[in-house]
């Protein structure tokens, strides 16, 4: 009896005989069995080696998809695992995931791994890659996997194995003289791994528990050519060279000082002139859209916190709390329970709403020491928050203008690509279904009619209601969360929120939370990396810097910096005596979009020589022509 093997384009192929997936790869083409990292049969991923013994769907994964990716990544962690337990045998195995961009793996061991070690091991990964040795599958109870272990004094395996429900099967896979403990699937063998990179170290809790003990991490990528390991070598310079901390730091616009707490930022002039620009947009297209601004205090009673839940579910992101006067206060992470308590001020007719709440408000939230990163993650944070409350039939119209107006706003910031995530109900939700689908519906619908494409995240929302999420995409296809448009069935109902209808009974009424930055910190940080440090020119602290070659020429930059500073344009004069060379390359170094320079024939003429950073050369102007080229880029 034939053997029928469905592939994803309905194409059937027939076997007399049980078949492996890498047969069936051989059998379409060799480049295809060449370039396989695993199979899925029936929707189980699965061995390339593996035996098909009935009727079945099957997908070949390759590297150049997610799924493979992340197989062909793991199967790296196993190499590298043995490249470690045959140059250090006293050291203890424990987990090797594959993480967004290449994999980890974390190993029991005193000293933490150096430079030279690492070159060691990535050698002796190359040397084990090359002996193509392949990775075979196991099964195994869970007794003989808890000797086997025992005898490898495998001390992390045991404990995970003695994790495992009685009667499961445990598997492990070998590779020449290594053997790990895992699901699996894998590579077929190590031949395939071949170009390998160890990027870093780190220090990693087992299990990601602080009271466990503090193991070492070995970061790294692999690739099936060199050439792809080369590209992402250079995008990761590129994004050193992009790294906002950096370019903080470069252009002196904020810091992070150890006296003063790790996690809160200090912002320069440069950085807060930047700021205050950002929030001063932000202020302006507010109004213009119909919101209305709120201020709201820094600490709140515990009785608010129990009354939002935050003193529940939201714990362990608090900071202690303060004793006045025998209350309890606590520092707010959020500024939702403020808003609320702004709208129950008064009793709303159906005739007041949508009321839309704006609030460039301060949060402080707990976030562990090691996962701090510059101003993308930090423990003091201004969103730039609002809260929409209208009725049922005014939510399509909310979500869609809110869209609109999302999108309008970060494209005015220079961005261009967007990953935007429809993230659903969640298994435990709170609220009613019908309003979470009428939610979901709204959303949805929002997104197709203005054309803007999506991923669904099937029942990726917060428990108390259904989100789009909009993240950035940058040049190096790296992507920065930003927007965030979020209904909430849960604080309405728990601080009973309410207006009267055209019926004069009271009803609950829809909340939406929404941030368009995210939070301030983290936006700058996008900015800087997206834009390597070359802001929009609305945004630069010095547009542009005007430059005399000699003394000759000062009192004629004095004025055409006049000329400029009266036209609205942010302009320096930089009257050191320095050589016109000089002058220029310390201008490029610090971004300033726009040099003039002004030298014997400018002043003879009247005219300025115009210079754009990033550009070069815009040669001789008068003053008027100048000012309409930097205009018009400001339009
Ligand atoms: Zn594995
Ligand atoms: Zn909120």
């Amino acid at each position: 009896m034939a053997l029928k093997i469905t592939l994803p384009d309905a194409s059937v192929k027939e076997y007399d005989n049980p078949v492996s997936p890498l047969q069936v790869a051989e059998d379409i083409s060799r480049r295809l069995a060449d370039a396989a990292v695993a199979a899925e049969v029936n929707g189980n991923l699965v061995d390339l080696n593996s035996e098909i013994n009935d009727d079945a769907s099957l997908v070949i994964h390759t590297f150049s998809n997610p799924v493979g990716k992340e197989i062909y990544w793991h199967s790296t962690a196993h190499l590298m695992a043995q490249a470690v337990k045959q140059l250090f045998p006293e050291v203890k195995v424990t987990i090797g995931p594959a993480i967004e961009q290449g994999f980890y793996y974390d190993f029991d061991r005193a000293e933490p791994f150096s430079d030279e070690e690492l070159v060691l091991i990535e050698n002796r990964m190359k040397e084990l890659s090359s002996q193509n040795l392949p990775y075979s599958r196991k099964e195994l109870s869970k007794q003989e996997a808890m000797e086997m272990f025992s005898n490898l004094q495998e001390d992390y395996k045991l404990e995970l194995i003695e994790a495992i429900p009685d009667g499961d099967i445990i598997s492990t896979y070998t590779q020449g003289d290594f053997i790990d403990l895992c699901r699996g699937p894998h590579l077929p063998d190590t031949g395939r791994i071949k170009a390998v990179k160890l990027l870093k170290t780190s220090g990693a809790y087992w299990r990601g528990d602080e009271h466990n003990k503090m193991l070492k991490r070995i970061y790294g990528i692999s690739f099936p050519t060199n050439k792809e390991l080369n590209e992402y070598i250079q995008m990761l310079e590129e994004a050193k060279k992009r790294d906002h901390r950096k370019l903080g730091k470069d252009l002196d616009l904020f810091s992070i000082d150890d006296e003063v707490g790790a996690g809160l930022v200090l912002w320069h002039p440069n950085g807060a002139l930047m700021r205050h620009l950002i929030e001063q947009y932000w202020k302006d297209e507010h109004l213009k859209n119909g919101y209305k601004f709120v201020c709201s205090p820094h600490i709140g009673r515990s009785n608010l916190w129990h009354t939002s839940g935050h003193l529940g579910y939201y714990h362990e992101n608090m900071y202690s709390p303060m004793d006045i006067e025998g209350q309890e206060y606590y520092i707010k992470p959020m500024n939702c329970p403020f808003h609320i308590a702004i709208y129950k001020t008064t009793l709303h007719s159906y005739r007041e709403l949508p009321i839309r709440l704006a609030e460039l408000g301060t949060v402080y939230r707990y976030e562990r020491s090691g996962v701090l990163h510059g101003l993308m993650r930090v423990r003091g944070f201004t969103q730039d928050d609002a809260h929409i409350i209208c009725t049922a039939e005014q939510v399509n119209d909310e979500v869609e203008k809110l869209l609109e107006f999302s999108m309008s706003v970060l494209k005015h910031f220079g961005f261009e690509n967007f990953q935007i995530y429809l993230s659903t109900m969640p298994s435990n939700p709170v609220g009613e279904v019908k309003d979470w689908e009428m939610a979901t519906v709204s959303l949805r619908s929002s997104l197709e009619k203005l054309n803007i494409p999506y991923e669904v995240d099937e029942g990726g929302g917060a428990f108390y209601g259904p989100k789009i999420d909009i993240k950035i995409k940058d040049a190096l296809n790296r992507s920065w969360q930003c927007t965030t448009i979020q209904f909430d069935f849960n604080l309405p109902q728990r601080f009973n929120m309410e207006y009267i209808g055209a019926d004069n009974h009271s009803h609950k009424p829809y909340m939406i939370h929404r941030a368009i930055f995210g939070s301030l910190e983290r936006f700058f940080g996008t900015l800087l990396e997206y834009h390597a440090g070359n802001m929009p020119l609305w945004l630069c602290p010095i547009q542009v810097m005007v430059m005399p070659i000699t003394d000759v020429q000062i009192d004629y930059a004095k004025d055409i910096n006049q000329q400029f500073t009266k036209n609205g344009i942010r302009a320096e004069v930089d009257l050191r005596s320095e050589k016109i060379g000089y002058k220029i390359r310390e201008a490029e170094m610090r971004k300033i979009p726009y040099m003039c320079i002004i030298g014997k024939k400018e002043f003879e003429d009247t005219s300025v020589t115009l210079r754009r950073h990033t550009i070069g050369d815009l040669g001789s102007m008068s003053l008027q022509e100048a000012l309409d080229k930097m205009e018009s880029e400001l339009q």
